[in-house]
């Protein structure tokens, strides 16, 4: 059987599984779009493009809260303003910047990452998934990242935040640890067709607002009749 063929069979198992019928993708997908529209934060890499800022803001999120990162993005892009700039930095001089953020292997990593884009791709992100993948420090939650928020494409992501609301919403209760690769198939199915950059934009927001680890609001949350946490 083909790859591609493999994990067509494969995606429409655990569509069918966890019951994801058409009707229940359509109103996910609606109501999620309407609230983002609604309460979807304002992040200043929300206001680029640029593949590059786009990637130091995913690498500065992980496991570092928002505001946290906010001044410290805007500090690190006056520093460093393109890959080539951060490649010719030393790694120590890196390291310093980032601080306080912590988890200190990160700036390393960014570096590395910006030095293989320059001499790999000519001081360019790629925007095949492969590609991304193959690059040290860029795993699968970056590629997707960095795929739909940078190049437009329909492209999963899957952090804690979207793994919780999907597991939530399509599972119910439970460690939706335990469930990552059908989570991943989930997570893909659902975008809807031309609007991954907002879709995956929104289910990180809703995770961190909405439907959050400790406190999920859920007497009002537009989610709550087709939740299986509710049902
Ligand atoms: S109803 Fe509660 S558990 Fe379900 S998605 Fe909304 S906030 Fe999360």
């Amino acid at each position: 059987m083909s790859k591609s063929r493999s994990s067509r069979s494969l995606a429409k198992s655990v569509i069918k599984e966890v019951k994801i019928s058409r009707g229940k993708k359509l109103k996910f997908q609606k109501r999620l779009l309407r609230w983002y529209e609604e309460f979807g934060r304002d992040l200043p890499w929300r206001r680029t493009a640029d593949p590059y800022k786009i990637l130091v803001s995913e690498i500065m999120l992980q496991q570092t809260q928002v505001d946290r990162v906010i001044p410290k993005f805007h500090e690190f892009l006056t520093k460093y303003p393109s890959l080539h700039a951060l490649s010719q930095a030393s790694p120590e001089e890196v390291r310093k910047t980032w601080y306080p953020l912590g988890y200190n292997i990160r700036p390393y990593r960014l570096r590395e990452i910006a030095c293989e884009s320059v001499e790999r791709y000519g001081g360019t992100i790629p925007r095949k998934e492969q590609e991304l993948l193959s690059m040290k420090g860029i795993g699968r939650y970056t590629a997707g990242a960095i795929r739909s928020f940078a190049f437009n494409q329909d492209a999963p992501i899957l952090d804690t935040n979207v793994m919780r609301v999907l597991y939530r919403v399509f599972w119910g209760e439970g460690d939706p640890k335990k469930y990552k690769n059908q989570l991943w198939i989930a997570s893909k199915h659902l975008i809807p067709r031309g609007r991954g950059y907002d879709f995956n934009q929104a289910l990180m927001d809703f995770g961190a607002m909405v439907c959050s680890a400790r406190k999920p609001t859920c007497l009002i949350c537009p989610m709550r009749d087709i939740c299986r946490i509710h049902s």
